[in-house]
């Protein structure tokens, strides 16, 4: 028995809402309703699939828009009646051209600059600095980091909180291009970090 077959499908006459979230940021970005077929299509498939209830059909997300999701995980809530959908977005899941439906909801800025550094690395798009900077490689990033590493020092003993932040954000973003310039993500980071508690 898999934990789906708790589903309560009863109870919203064959749906379940599922609210999609960003496996990377952890931003809510849609929600969806998913009938039996939506959800073993989903599971069959990998790419989120919905019921639409307007058009009363299956509706697999960016079948015309090419804005996919790509399912990573499927959870079920406590009673049973609603599902949580960890996905990567192939693109602006709202149809507003926004990243969200939920513009403001909160996210992980730090994993969504992660993202963004880890697309520019994949897409090389010219004049982006971030391209500019993996296109000389990790000695250069590495030197920008000592850099940075040092600014903020100054910058925190002369106890000026801008100029603290400002040099931060330098350090935080050079350091996460390192990190990709290495092959290696904020999650890498993270499972680091976790080890130490
Ligand atoms: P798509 O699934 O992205 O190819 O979009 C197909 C259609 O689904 C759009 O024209 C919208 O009507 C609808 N749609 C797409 N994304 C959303 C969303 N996040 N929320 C509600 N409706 C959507
Ligand atoms: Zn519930
Ligand atoms: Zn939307
Ligand atoms: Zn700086």
């Amino acid at each position: 028995m898999s934990e789906f077959d708790r589903l309560d499908w009863d109870k919203q006459a064959g749906l379940v809402p599922a609210i999609v979230q960003d496996a990377r940021t952890l931003r809510v970005l849609m929600l969806g309703w998913m009938n039996r077929e939506a959800l073993a299509m989903t599971q069959a498939s990998g790419w989120v699939t919905f019921y639409s209830r307007s058009r009363g059909a299956l509706w697999t997300k960016g079948e015309t828009s090419g804005h996919r999701l790509q399912c990573v995980s499927l959870s079920v809530d406590c009673d049973a009646d609603t599902l949580l959908v960890s996905a990567l977005p192939q693109g602006p899941t709202c149809h507003l051209g926004r990243d969200s439906c939920f513009p403001g909801a909160p996210g992980n800025g730090l994993a969504e600059l992660d993202a963004v550094v880890d697309h520019r690395m994949r897409e090389r798009p010219a004049g982006s600095y971030t391209a500019r900077l993996l296109d000389e490689g990790p000695l250069r990033i590495a030197q920008k980091v000592g850099e940075e590493g040092v600014e903020v020092a100054l910058a925190g003993a002369a106890r000026d909180d801008a100029a603290l932040l400002g040099e931060a954000a330098d350090l935080v973003y050079h350091l996460i291009v390192l990190l990709r310039a290495r092959g290696l993500g904020l999650s890498d980071l993270e499972t680091t970090l976790a080890s130490r508690r």
